[in-house]
């Protein structure tokens, strides 16, 4: 059986998959779910009105009814699935990939998407597909819903407390699906917001959509030459957001997952932060500095969410700015995690210096290339010959004096990334060679 989903939903290269290949998906998932009704967004790709409307031809010949949301954030299509009571929902976006690929989505009823046992179920109706089209008259219908909008908007405009008049932000929407969003909710909250990149363009011409540092020069200059408080930048389908200080430097994922953390503990006076396995030090100081407690999951954020739902969170997130705010909702909200920012921002002052009070590490990594059979029998001689308190649910993740240092193979690619983190340059370098040095030894001896 094929394996369809990659750590956060399906994604493929436009060209290689005809729409033939959407018309099957839309049939699986109108036989996954059963004739029940679902929400369906997209974002600005310029395939995604090709794929939403194949998809839907095959969901409604199910028999599923379809609630059309138009272009909207990946967060809001979760919101809608819970506060429509719908069984599900599906979303077109490749999320922070180049433009030329396209992916799908799917949510529960509980709007997280669905677990991995589900995944299968439905990996295994699309590799062996049934005549499942309803009569003439119990074909599906498709209707357009324009009320959930403003009612996820006014959600997140109630996590906003303070007023924030004197505050500028500059918003860098990469042409995608956070336009009609994030600009506006800070306007309404009075603050002056400067959108950037806010055509709604699938070709991605202002910068490409994954908001990692090497992208964002645009938006850190912008915020310079505007005097701005700060500096949002979202990806393609909004469900991740990363920060620029008021001085237009980079604020690492890690950084601003602390300072949310930190701020939810604030609040709550104690609970349960939970971070995938390869998140920095950096948070579980700040989460046990602050009364609270950190729970490492394996990485990917619906592990990182059904276990919030789990242990009750008061906070949960990853390190490249997909952060869950459970009482909002159980996914990652780039657009809330924005709100957020500036709402702390307004009350505790300049970003840079909240940053500069976070606890300090270096963290490298480094990939190293594998034939794919090789990848098991690396890890499971990594393991054996690992030292000292060994954490093994994703990769080999072991502690020693300086930091600690994972090694983990990739679910999709045939690579195993090895992370070092240690609270000197000097010690993360010279560990991270030394580990490099022994896997590739190991790699030498296994082939
Ligand atoms: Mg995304």
């Amino acid at each position: 059986m094929a394996r369809l989903f990659g750590t956060n939903g399906i994604r493929w290269v436009v060209e290689s998959h005809n729409p033939e290949y959407a018309i099957r998906l839309g049939v699986s998932s109108g036989i996954f779910f059963g004739k029940e009704k679902l929400a369906i967004g997209k974002d600005t790709r310029t395939s995604s009105p090709m794929i939403f409307n194949a998809l839907v031809s095959g969901l409604l010949s199910t028999g599923c009814n379809v609630i059309d949301l138009g272009i909207v954030p990946t967060p809001l299509v979760q919101y809608a699935v819970k506060k429509l009571g719908l069984a599900g929902g599906l979303m077109v976006t490749a999320s922070h990939n180049p433009p030329e690929f396209n992916g799908l989505m799917v949510f529960s009823g509980d709007g997280t998407e669905i677990p991995r046992a589900d995944e299968e179920r439905f990996e295994n109706l699309f590799s062996n597909p049934k005549n499942n089209s309803a009569a003439w008259d119990g074909v599906g219908n498709c209707t357009v819903e324009n009320s959930v909008q403003p009612d996820y908007k006014d959600a997140i405009r109630k996590c906003i407390s303070r007023d924030m008049g004197k505050l500028t932000a500059v918003i860098d929407c990469a042409n995608g699906a956070a336009i009609e969003y994030t600009p506006g909710i800070f306007t309404d909250a009075g603050c002056n917001a400067i959108a950037i990149n806010s055509e709604p363009d699938g070709r991605f011409p202002g910068r490409m959509p994954e908001p990692v540092r090497e992208n964002l020069g645009i938006l850190m200059s912008t915020v310079r030459e505007n005097g701005a408080d700060m500096g949002v930048a979202h990806d393609g389908d909004a469900d991740r957001a990363t920060f620029v200080d008021e001085t237009g430097n980079y604020v690492t994922g890690d950084q601003s997952l602390a300072i949310f953390a930190i701020d939810a503990l604030k609040q709550n006076g104690k609970g349960y932060v939970v971070v995938p396995i390869n998140t920095s030090k950096m948070v579980e100081d700040v989460v046990v500095s602050n009364g609270g407690k950190i729970d490492y999951t394996a990485v990917g954020s619906p592990l990182i969410a059904r276990r919030m739902m789990k242990n009750d969170a008061t906070l949960g997130g990853e390190g490249n700015g997909g952060v869950i705010f459970p009482k909002h909702q159980f996914c990652r909200d780039g657009i809330m995690a924005a709100a957020r920012m500036l709402n702390i921002i307004s009350s505790i002052g300049p970003l840079s210096n909240i940053v500069s009070e976070l606890p300090k590490y270096s963290t490298r990594s480094e990939k190293i290339r594998v034939r794919p059979e090789l990848k098991e029998r690396i890890l499971e001689r990594v393991l054996k010959e690992s030292i000292g308190p060994v954490n093994d649910i994703d990769g080999i993740k072991t502690e020693t004096e300086e930091g600690w240092v994972l090694i983990r193979a990739s679910g999709t690619e045939p690579i195993i990334r090895i992370t070092v983190e240690t609270q000197s340059e000097e010690s993360c370098g010279r560990i991270l060679t030394d580990r490099v040095n022994y896997l590739k030894e190991l790699m030498g001896n296994l082939s």
